[in-house]
């Protein structure tokens, strides 16, 4: 028995009900009646699901999902916590994101995760999990496999006593990225998936489309005698933006933060190329060089430059105002999460029985319910 899931499938027109709140459970936003925001959803995207047929419905009591989600997800007969933005006894931490590295009482991470864990929380109780080596939990097992977000973010497979397989993915992107191992996706029974964005209007440009508008970004910088500044967040963003302008032949002023992480990058095996450290000192001699910098500190790395023109790398490029809301000149729409392709094509290649989706909001679920996909969205 997988956390109390039925073993075999409920009728395929299974009363719906909504379950009763339990005391201390969890925080679910089952749209059991009616298909909510998702239901608006314009796309012409059609799910492949091959010849399968029509998933059944099944009946969600609350004391029958398979796991309980309260601000993470927690399989309770393992004692385990996939994630959780609380600190827990005993926690599986899928990337090394501030939002995600809590100092939990013990923590499970892949070793480059684990580096960053220890970096932010100066936690040492972690047991490193390579890649593709089940790790056993009583009678349970969990095994990461890569998510393409960062360095070393993984997804994780869990699978129950019964043999049924959960999928955990964290945050994940399916796009090839310079500097990360390339994310799989396996087929399970439960999917619980992250979609931040989940809306069909994100679609986010290839690789080769986003090192050519950096390119061009930097090449008209240099044209107009400014200096070009880039910014990305400081761990996953900032390394893909090094690796790509380094690749590109740029010379590459780094600001500290952004260098302390390349460093554990390079000490993982990956190469960023050749750049140098941002210091008060390099400022007389940045003229021909690209300035590579977190956005929150813009303001005070630029305010000694002089003339300069500032582009964020970020999924939310899409939205016309995101310029004006980063106080940048220019955006790049370069993301480290799926944009919604990707996550269909996550779901049709995993072919899971029932789907859960985290970050963003139930409009994915929606749309998954609409191709026939039993989904439902999970409030964080
Ligand atoms: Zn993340």
């Amino acid at each position: 028995m997988f956390m109390g899931l039925s073993q075999s499938p409920p009728p395929a027109r299974a009363r719906r009900r909504r379950p009763a709140a339990a005391p201390g459970a969890v925080q679910l936003a089952l749209p059991l009646e009616g298909l909510g925001s998702g239901e608006q959803l314009g796309s012409g995207e059609q799910l492949d699901l091959g010849d399968r047929p029509p998933l059944p419905a099944p009946e969600l009591p609350l004391d029958a999902l398979p796991f309980r989600y309260d601000r993470g997800v927690h399989l309770h007969e393992a004692e385990l916590w996939l994630d959780p933005h609380s600190r827990r006894p005993v926690a599986y931490v899928s990337h090394g994101h501030s939002d995600h590295c809590l100092p939990h009482g013990h923590a499970l991470a892949t070793p480059a995760t684990a580096a960053f864990y220890r970096l932010r929380t100066r936690r040492t109780r972690v047991t490193e999990v390579p890649f593709y080596r089940p790790h056993r939990m009583k009678e349970w097992s969990i095994e990461l496999f890569p998510a393409g977000h960062i360095l070393g973010a993984s997804q994780a497979l869990v699978i129950g006593p019964d043999g049924r397989r959960l999928v955990y993915t964290g945050d994940f992107k399916l796009r090839p990225a310079p500097c990360q191992e390339p994310a799989e996706v396996r087929e399970c029974d439960v999917l619980v998936m992250e979609c931040t964005f989940g809306h069909p209007q994100y679609r986010f440009p290839d690789l080769t489309e986003v090192e050519g508008q950096l390119r061009h970004f930097v090449d008209r910088s240099f044209e107009r005698d400014v200096i070009p500044v880039v910014c990305g967040y400081v761990l996953g963003k900032g390394q893909e933006a090094l690796s790509l302008l380094t690749r590109a032949g740029y010379q590459v002023a780094v600001h500290e933060s952004i260098y302390r992480v390349a460093k554990v990058y390079e000490a993982q095996g990956v190469d960023l190329g050749h750049y140098e450290l941002l210091s008060a000192a390099s400022v007389p001699a940045l003229r021909g060089k690209v300035v590579l910098c977190p956005p929150h500190l813009k303001k005070t790395v630029t305010a000694p430059l002089g003339p300069c023109r500032t582009v964020m790398l970020s999924g939310w490029a899409i939205d016309p105002r995101a310029k004006y809301r980063y106080g940048v000149d220019e955006m790049i729409g370069l993301s480290d999460h799926a944009d919604f392709s990707e996550l269909l094509e996550y779901v049709a290649r995993a072919r899971p029985r029932i789907v859960y989706t985290v970050h963003g909001d139930d409009a994915f679920a929606g749309y998954l319910r609409r191709q026939g996909v039993e989904a439902h969205h999970l409030l964080v």
